[in-house]
């Protein structure tokens, strides 16, 4: 089908085809999922919440529990408040969550639903919070919606105080729950102790034990997420996702912030690890220095493999900063990278690295792109590999050219949320894998006298 793309380049305003990004409470209610026994609530009609929840559902393969105030006409006219304050009754009666984090759709900031005040009119029970952010999907994307909860939590939650306490914040940004475990580890080898939000460890991957649990054992905790005033610092990982939050802590609490890249790739990690270190005053510890080695080697051993090979990275904007960073000290050749996120910042980020390693020229960057767009590039000017959701198959098979999927969503296979992509064992893991598109491409196009096992 996408065999039709066509060559010919239009000015396209008004029209996405094959979009790299999804709507804002998408990333809300994948935000909400990651506190400790939260219910996320979607303050508009059934059918948004129902997308919602069967996109994230298809990419973690585990229930992804959402409510809605079901909105119809009445509503859709009259305002949503009747509705919200009846589903808040219902939801802690029957599913008995602590906390309800309510976010908006399009219809419900169309129609100009005053969430602030519903919610101050509320009469809750003791030890029973609601909190809310807004998320109108005609701006943004998934990202924005992920970064407006979170620090709707903080705005409601967070507590300001004088004392300072001997943890650190963490602001991860959109990552997977094997992400977060890659995280936390790393966090505990530094020596530190840590507060993240939100933590969707033990959540979206929770593991099979028979007896179905509607609130999983992970999550930030609400004390957490109070506490989170109170820390030393935060560190926010990847600025589309965590500067909201972090403007947000700073300005509520007045906590100092920092503001990196996520820790995809050898410098970003890199970084990472020193501003942990920086954090705990203590050295990195030999555990750390190994692995950065071995990454370093497997990365010295296939780089006849990685050299010169062209890429398109497409997907989320943080995730795609880091994994063009680390393509290129894999010594690939970046040659479209693409987000559908709005943001003229992220083409500057990519930038900066490109002109770090001297490779800009000819290189196509764009931010509120879409994969019609991509493939359109690729058509004339063709890939070694390309690297990003499941979105892009159809180009992949159009084309022939191998997919190594990261990022999300990746709707189509199995396991990869449980995997890290961050970190220096997230980076060999990316490394192998798009080692092994490659040399697989070598194996199926070579002659049955040159099929070698070594390589
Ligand atoms: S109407 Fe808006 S909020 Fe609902 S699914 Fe569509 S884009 Fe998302």
């Amino acid at each position: 089908m996408l065999n039709q793309t066509p060559l010919q380049f239009y000015d396209r305003r008004a029209l996405r085809i094959n979009p790299c990004k999804t709507c804002q409470p998408v990333g809300a209610l994948y935000a909400a999922l990651g506190v400790h026994r939260c219910m996320p609530h979607s303050h508009g009609s059934q059918g948004c919440v129902s997308y919602h929840r069967t996109f994230l559902t298809r990419h973690f393969k585990e229930p992804a529990i959402a409510a809605s105030s079901s909105f119809t006409e009445g509503a859709s006219v009259f305002g949503g408040g009747a509705n919200l304050k009846t589903s808040v009754k219902n939801i802690f009666d029957i599913y008995d969550p602590d906390i309800i984090a309510v976010h908006t759709t399009c219809l419900s900031e169309t129609i100009g639903d005053d969430l602030n005040s519903y919610i101050l009119d509320m009469t809750l029970s003791e030890g029973k919070l609601v909190v809310h952010c807004n998320t109108p999907s005609y701006v943004g994307s998934h990202i924005t919606g992920f970064a407006n909860m979170v620090a709707g939590f903080i705005r409601y939650l967070s507590l300001k105080s004088e004392e300072k306490s001997q943890k650190i914040g963490i602001f991860p940004g959109w990552i997977n729950p094997g992400d977060i475990h890659e995280l936390k580890r790393l966090v505990a080898v530094m020596g530190l102790e840590s507060i993240i939000l939100p933590d969707q460890s033990d959540v979206l991957d929770s593991p099979m034990t028979g007896t179905y649990s509607m609130y999983p054992e992970g999550g930030t905790t609400i004390d957490g997420i109070r506490a989170l005033g109170s820390v030393k610092k935060v560190l926010a990982l990847g600025p589309s996702c965590s500067f909201e939050p972090a403007l947000a802590i700073k300005s509520k609490c007045a906590v100092e912030t920092d503001l990196i890249e996520a820790p995809i790739g050898v410098v970003n990690t890199d970084n990472f690890i020193c501003a942990l270190s920086n954090l705990s005053g203590q050295g990195v510890p030999s555990e750390l220095e190994a692995e950065r080695g071995r990454l370093i080697d497997l990365m010295l051993d296939a780089s006849q493999y990685f050299f010169n090979k062209k890429v398109a990275i497409y997907g989320d904007p943080d995730t795609v900063v880091g994994l063009c960073s680390l393509a290129l000290e894999l010594g690939l050749r970046p040659k479209y990278i693409l987000t559908g996120t709005p943001g003229e910042a992220f083409v500057e980020r990519i930038n900066k690295n490109l002109d770090i390693y001297g490779a800009k020229e000819g290189v196509k960057v764009k931010a509120s792109g879409d994969l019609f767009e991509l493939h359109q590039w690729i058509k004339n000017e063709r890939v070694d590999v390309l690297i990003g959701t499941s979105y892009g198959k159809q180009i992949a098979k159009a084309e022939d050219i191998p997919l190594v999927r990261l990022g999300f969503p990746i709707l189509d296979r199995y396991g990869h949320s449980y995997q890290p992509i961050i970190g220096y064992r997230g980076a060999m893991r990316v490394a192998e894998l798009i080692a092994s598109a490659l040399m697989d491409r070598i194996d199926r196009d070579c002659a049955d006298e040159d099929l070698d096992v070594v390589m």
